[in-house]
């Protein structure tokens, strides 16, 4: 059971969700960070008392400093900041909900500094599976699951002492809001229709992620990485009410499910109370009262993101740190409204296309990759 966690992006969908369930079981919250949300920064630092709060942005960081002139939080600004929070002695949990590939040196850093890690971040594992879970197992570091997939992946492991009775994990998917139409169709959608999701209220980013099927061609990678387990043992079906959030079918035919209610701070207050668990304050799953449940498979041909995950997967190296990198920027161009919905999957493509593979990649091969691709995303 974590006791005082630090929370890289405190102010994003999960990181609020995270001190709300802080809040609920009495954790310490040594330190917050965050890119320039001062405000939301502020009022956090108020109601937490953490001893350190972080703004990567600079300017935002000395505004931040002025408005907590007469507290005791201490205020840093820049990724050294980042650092700092990611290995501040006080806490025994790190928290990683910054979105993207900047998460990936904090986590690193963290896992050297033997936290126990709560991981959100999929980005980095994408990128870094690797060496990331290399260095947790080399630290004695323990990764628990955020992500609500892999969160019940986990919890369905849990007493699973010999991996080689898995038979194959099934990840269940949304959908997202573009489910059943044509590809023609899904071309069409905005900005404002992709940040409509059916089930989760979740950051821009990865709301954009669950309308091309992305994320769960991300979600595919970060659970061979953290399972250690080859593509053909990771397998997705729609599951449109988001109830059932993941499966492990065993050798003898046996198939685990977790269910619950779509809420992230579910499997966050997990992965706070590992190996015990919390109490539940919202309401329960109510069987008698939820929709039918259904299963069907995915659609790659109209969401080609998810066959670039798995093909990327399957190429291993650097690939996966190329399709993550073209992606993030791609997805920031849509957010932009620069490019159209399927350009997303174009340039995804394209930056596969023109970015060679290393195999084994070292940390600056991987972020490397990852500068290749967004650079052949903008076209420079
Ligand atoms: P949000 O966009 O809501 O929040 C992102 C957080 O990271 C904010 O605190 C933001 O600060 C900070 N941040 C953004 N860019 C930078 C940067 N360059 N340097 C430092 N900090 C930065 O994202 P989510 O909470 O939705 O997602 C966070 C991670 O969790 C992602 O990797 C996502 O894939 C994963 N995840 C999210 C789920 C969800 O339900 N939301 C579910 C499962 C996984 P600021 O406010 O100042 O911009
Ligand atoms: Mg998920």
């Amino acid at each position: 059971m974590s006791k005082t966690i630090a929370i890289l992006g405190s102010t994003g969908s999960i990181g609020r969700q995270t001190l709300d369930v802080a809040e609920q079981l009495g954790l310490n919250v040594a330190a917050i960070t965050a890119n320039s949300s001062v405000e939301r920064m502020e009022e956090q630092a108020r109601r937490f008392r953490p001893e350190l709060a972080v703004l990567t942005d600079e300017a935002a960081a000395r505004d931040l400093a002025i408005r907590l002139a007469d507290t005791k939080t201490k205020v840093v600004g820049g990724f050294a900041g980042l650092m700092e929070a990611a290995t501040i002695p006080q806490a025994d949990t790190v928290v990683t909900a910054v979105v993207g590939m900047v998460g990936l040196r904090p986590t690193l850093a963290a896992i050297e500094a033997k936290k126990r890690i709560a991981l959100a971040n999929k980005e980095t594992l994408v990128c870094a599976g690797q060496l990331v879970m290399d260095a947790a197992d080399r630290c004695g570091a323990g990764i628990v699951p955020v992500d609500s997939e892999h969160s019940a992946i986990f919890q369905c492991l849990q007493g699973c002492r010999d991996r080689r009775e898995i038979k194959r994990l099934i990840l269940t998917c949304s959908g997202g809001p573009f489910y059943g139409m044509t590809y023609e169709e899904v071309g069409k959608m905005t900005r404002a229709d992709a940040l409509r999701h059916p089930n989760w209220t979740m950051g821009p980013k990865i709301t954009v992620d669950c309308a091309t099927l992305m994320n769960k061609g991300l979600e595919v990678i970060e659970a061979m990485r953290l399972y250690r387990l080859p593509l053909e043992q990771v397998s997705v079906v729609i599951h449109r009410q988001s109830i059932v959030h993941s499966l492990v079918e065993y050798r003898d035919g046996a198939v685990l499910a977790q269910l619950g209610t779509p809420d992230m701070r579910l499997p966050i207050r997990y992965a706070m109370t590992y190996p015990g668990r919390g109490v539940n304050p919202a309401e329960p799953l109510d069987l008698l009262n939820c929709p039918p449940l259904t299963f069907a498979p995915p659609d790659r041909e109209t969401f080609p993101c998810l066959r670039l995950a798995e093909e990327a997967a399957t190429e291993g190296g650097t690939a996966c740190a190329v399709l993550n990198g073209a992606n993030e920027e791609a997805v920031r161009l849509f957010l932009a409204e620069r490019i159209g919905f399927h350009e997303i999957h174009r340039l995804v493509a394209k930056a596969r296309d023109q970015v060679p593979v290393v195999q084994n990649p070292s940390l600056e091969d991987i972020l490397a990759a990852d500068a290749a691709a967004r650079r052949s995303v903008l076209g420079k």
